[in-house]
Formats: C-alpha cells, sequence, structure tokens
C-alpha cells in the first residue's frame, strides 16, 4: 500500500502573538461609549442632533467598508472614479479597522482559505474568535501582502496605508466632533459620532465574519459554511447574503435579488448612473435577477 505523508493542515496556521493595541482599542472602546453615552445624557440630555450625527457616521464608515473596503478594493467588483476611491478610503478609515491594504489582505485570505487554519477569521475556533478573537492576535512574521499586489502599485491605497491612523482619527472623531460643534454639541458629536458609532461599524462588521457564517441559508453551496441570512443585511448594509457572496465573490452585489436588502448594491449603482463607477461585476447566471 503506498503510503504519502501529508503536510499536516494544523501546521499551516501561522504562529501569533498578542497586539496589545488591537486588544485595548476593542476592549476600552465599548467601555468609554457606555460611559460616554451616559455622561452625555445626564449633562445635555439627547438632542435630534445626536441621532443624526451618529446615523451620519455609522452610515459613512459602515458603507466606507461595504462599498469601498470589500466590494471594491478586496474583490475588485467594479471599478471607481479617483475621488470616489479618496471618499470611501477616509470613510473607512473612520471604521477604525486597519487600512484598506491590510483589510483586503486579509480579506481575499478569509476568501481563499474560507474555514481552513490560514481563513484569519476561521469559524472552526468558535463564534468569538471568528466575531473579534482573531483581531486581539497578530501574525509573529509581519504580513508580506502578498495577495494584494495589485493593491500594493496602487498610490491611492499606499497613501491611505501609511497615513492610516491619522486619517482615521481625523474622519473617524474629529469631523464627528467638529460637525457637533457647529450645533454646540462638540462633546456630544464626539461621544454619539465617534465612539458609540465605532462601535455599532466594528459588530456589524464582525457579525459577517461570525453570525454569516452560522446563521441561515446554504442556497448557492454548501462548499463553505458562509450562510445567507434574512436579518443581518438590515444591519451591515446588505452584507448578509454571505453563501451567495462566498459563492460569486467578484459580484458587486450581495443580495442579487430585487427584493433583497442591499444598500452598498444600491449606493454601487448610482454611482455608475452619475459616472463615478464602472464595470460592475455580476454572475452571469443572476444577471437577469438584480
Ligand atoms: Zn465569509
Ligand atoms: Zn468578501
Amino acid at each position: 500500500m503506498e503510503s504519502k505523508s501529508l503536510p499536516s493542515i494544523a501546521t499551516q496556521e501561522p504562529a501569533i502573538r498578542i497586539d496589545w493595541i488591537n486588544s485595548a482599542v476593542i476592549v476600552l472602546s465599548p467601555l468609554l461609549a457606555i460611559a460616554g453615552a451616559i455622561y452625555a445624557v445626564r449633562t445635555s440630555g439627547f438632542a435630534l442632533v445626536d441621532l443624526g450625527i451618529l446615523v451620519a457616521f455609522f452610515i459613512l464608515a459602515g458603507m466606507g467598508i461595504t462599498v469601498g473596503y470589500h466590494r471594491h478594493f478586496s474583490h475588485l467588483s467594479y471599478e471607481a472614479h479617483p475621488v470616489a476611491r479618496f471618499f470611501m478610503l477616509v470613510a473607512g478609515a473612520s471604521a477604525l479597522q486597519n487600512s484598506a491594504l491590510a483589510w483586503a489582505s486579509d480579506h481575499r485570505d478569509h476568501h481563499q482559505f474560507t474555514d481552513g487554519p490560514k481563513d484569519p477569521y476561521n469559524i472552526n475556533k468558535g463564534f468569538f474568535w471568528a466575531h473579534m478573537g482573531w483581531i486581539f492576535f497578530q501574525p509573529v512574521t509581519p504580513p508580506d501582502f502578498a495577495n494584494v499586489k495589485d493593491l500594493k502599485r496602487d498610490p491611492l491605497v499606499m497613501w491611505q496605508h501609511r497615513n492610516y491612523l491619522a486619517i482615521a482619527i481625523l474622519s473617524g472623531f474629529v469631523l464627528p466632533t467638529l460637525v457637533g460643534a457647529l450645533f454646540g454639541r462638540a462633546l456630544e458629536g464626539f461621544v454619539w459620532g465617534g465612539l458609540v458609532r465605532l462601535v455599532l461599524v466594528h459588530h456589524s462588521t464582525f457579525l459577517i465574519n461570525s453570525a454569516a457564517h452560522i446563521f441561515g441559508e446554504r442556497h448557492h453551496s454548501e462548499a463553505t459554511t458562509a450562510r445567507d441570512s434574512w436579518w443581518l443585511p438590515f444591519i451591515s448594509f446588505g452584507e448578509g447574503y454571505h453563501n451567495y457572496h462566498h459563492s460569486y465573490p467578484s459580484d458587486y452585489r450581495n443580495g442579487v435579488a430585487w427584493h433583497h436588502f442591499d444598500p452598498s448594491k444600491w449606493i454601487i449603482a448610482t454611482m455608475e448612473k452619475i459616472g463615478l463607477a464602472w464595470n460592475l461585476r455580476r454572475n452571469r447566471r443572476q444577471r437577469a435577477a438584480a
């Protein structure tokens, strides 16, 4: 009987160390958001403008991730005007989820190695790991970004990568504080548009890596754990049709039917209408559906 030594799957998992900065952000931001919200409500109540700032910056950061980081930069599902790309990079940075280059590199690994040891948010390591546990760690060897060579040649992407932290602080915290100040509510702008908004956007994104690999149906393929969820799209700007997305990752849509709630798809289609996006990619078999 022929015996072949197969490479051990377990040894493919990269060595990791704790990332103290990531850990501090993920642990402290919800605590600061709760403390800040309690303080703000006690001292000045909750005004309509606070809600407006919270919703506006939630949409900007969330769509910066879904329309920008995810569908444009990670999957190249459409091409876009430099002005739109700049806007997406600034809005995406405000979500404090790393630079577009690093995010796309992790995400391309997630698609290439789904559910395996090299999947950064491997659901087989449990809900908590896929949701946020993986963020507490970094590979011991710095990433070589070999899977994002196209993005490394992109001056706009590299500008954002080099200046990520400054852009994230300006767009994610300074800007909502300034908008609040216009209404005499600078602290409230910081609390609702900065801190509370950040925590909501984090977990909106994280749920796609955790819940969307556990709850729902596999309408298109059973090759991975990715699921189509009826409720996740409503809190993730349309990203919850995750079985479809893993089956056809370069489609600019995640929800392909007309009744699917996919605001990211609608924004990209609107960008196409006004000349800010082009070459929108569709899975051929689903072309007639949207
Ligand atoms: Zn996934
Ligand atoms: Zn994806």
